[in-house]
């Protein structure tokens, strides 16, 4: 059985007393289920509230990005070493966000993607296209060359213990989620791809969807053979809707 994650992406939201809320209310959830796993992934200088509040309790944390360097003279540049040292567990790499806004290419999520692996935290490789992208038809190849360039850069090997999200990029905070027909479709072809060079690391791998998940609507993707959990924006910052999508997972 493959493991299943709820993972929380706060962006850039939160202070210290709305953080404070938000997390004592995921602790009180006491959200532990065998093979089951709920996280958040936070701003980084709040990643030492997330460990204060979350030590002990079954929610993990971790970043949202992370250089693509290890360290040195990279003003403003926060490492994977660093998240690694405030006791996180995740670290998302190539949300569609840092790839558009901020122009992380494909061999700096490569690289970014390394990093985080160094540093021993689970990356959540994020994957997507734009709407342009699927009404072309290029949905599949923007996916694989996306993931092709994490493989070329590491090897397949390396997608063992990391967690794949699909996140269509015209389905994040847009409220137009992926039919589960949609997200369907898009995991398997991406475990498939990863099938071809080795079976075991595809059986093994979380494949979580992304883009407007809800609690009325994670019930339906999480059915999904191949959805094994969703990437949380928007709602992942309301407890209520949060611990609601973690309840269908
Ligand atoms: C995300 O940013 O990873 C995301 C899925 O956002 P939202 O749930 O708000 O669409």
């Amino acid at each position: 059985m493959r493991n299943r994650f709820v993972i929380g992406n706060w962006k850039l939201n939160g202070s210290l007393s709305s953080n404070a809320t938000l997390l004592d209310s995921l602790v009180s959830a006491n959200v532990s289920a065998t093979g089951k796993f709920c996280g958040v992934c936070v701003p980084a200088p709040y990643l030492v509230q997330a460990q204060s509040a979350l030590a002990g309790s079954p929610v993990g944390w971790g970043s949202q990005d992370v250089s693509r360097f290890e360290s040195g003279a990279y003003t403003g540049e926060v490492s994977a070493l660093m998240v690694a040292d405030f006791g996180s567990r995740y670290a998302i790499v190539g949300h569609s966000e840092r790839r558009a806004i901020f122009g992380d290419s494909d061999e700096v999520v490569a690289a970014k993607f390394g990093q985080v692996k160094k540093a021993g935290l689970v990356p959540i490789l994020c994957v997507g296209e734009s709407l342009a992208e699927r009404e072309a038809g290029n949905t599949e190849n923007v996916v694989s060359r996306q993931l092709k360039s994490v493989v070329d850069a590491h090897g397949f090997g390396a997608l063992r213990g990391v967690i794949l999200a699909y996140e269509p990029v015209w389905a994040i905070g847009t409220g137009k989620t992926a039919s589960p027909a949609q997200a369907q479709e898009v995991h398997a072809f991406l475990r498939s791809v990863v099938a071809k060079c080795d079976e075991q690391v595809a059986t093994e791998l979380p494949i979580l969807y992304g883009g407007s998940v809800k609690k009325a609507n994670a019930a339906d993707l999480f059915a999904n053979p191949d959805v094994d959990g969703g990437l949380i924006g928007g709602a992942s910052l309301v407890a209520e809707e949060f611990l609601g999508i973690w309840s269908a997972l």
